[in-house]
């Protein structure tokens, strides 16, 4: 069956790669989370307490350490920078609270979008990011734009943090999530947008199942009729 490139986007918690992860699943595509590409470049940075002064020192860091994704044995991703698996790593506070400026630099995005460009050029491929529809994959069939409100977005990362021993407090959380919208969205560089022709789909109070549903029936309609009737 002809397979697509389908683009996920969106502010932070709102669901994008629990959703992604599923639909790639059920479609038996390639799943690639951008956000975790920037997460590893950040942990490098913080490891090596590179600051934003750092630019020559970042970009040598990303071209000597391969970021790498492997499947776990229950069927989940894990994260490799070089042979480390940084998979819980780089969901860290740190990491969290400081990606945001390591990613407003254009000289490491281009670095990270050529490298999720290539592994896009290998087939069916579903991405999730800021900037997957606008820049990533500008061609892609399907675009979604994921939005929520921020007390259902911080609840929800609340609640993942809580399950994986992370200690958070539920206010500071808010707080931090609108503070990363703010600056993934005003950004110069491939700011946080919906691409034109993106779907929005707002999830506030909708039920994972219901979000890989819609997306599930756009794919339909698009390997159906040759485009969505969005
Ligand atoms: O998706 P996730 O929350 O893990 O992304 C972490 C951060 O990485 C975002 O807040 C954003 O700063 C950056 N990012 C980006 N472009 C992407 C994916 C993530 O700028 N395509």
């Amino acid at each position: 069956m002809r397979k697509i490139q389908i683009a996920i986007d969106g502010p932070a918690s709102s669901g994008k790669s629990t959703v992604a992860k599923l639909v790639a699943k059920e479609l038996g595509y390639t799943y690639l989370d951008t956000g975790a590409m920037y997460r590893c470049v950040t942990l490098l940075a913080l490891e090596n307490n590179w600051s934003d002064n750092d630019l020559a020192l970042i970009l040598e860091g990303i071209d000597r350490h391969k970021i790498r994704f492997e499947t776990s044995e229950d069927g989940g991703q894990l994260v490799f920078l070089e042979d480390r698996d940084v998979t819980h790593r780089i969901r860290e506070n740190d990491v969290t609270n400081n990606v945001s400026w390591v990613s407003a630099f254009a000289e490491v995005r281009q670095k990270l979008v050529e490298q999720q460009q290539e592994i896009a050029a290998e087939g069916g491929i579903i991405m999730d990011g800021r900037d997957i529809g606008t820049v990533v994959l500008p061609n892609a069939e399907l675009k979604i734009f994921l939005v929520a409100s921020v007390e259902e977005r911080a609840d929800r990362r609340y609640k993942e943090n809580m399950a994986k021993g992370i200690p958070v407090d539920l206010e500071t959380l808010k707080q931090e999530i609108a503070d990363r919208d703010y600056k993934d969205s005003t950004r110069e560089a491939s700011p946080l947008k919906a691409a034109e022709d993106a779907v929005v789909f707002d999830t506030t109070g909708v039920a994972i199942s219901g979000v890989v549903e819609f997306i599930s029936e756009k794919v339909s309609e698009i390997l159906d009729n040759g485009h969505c009737l969005c």
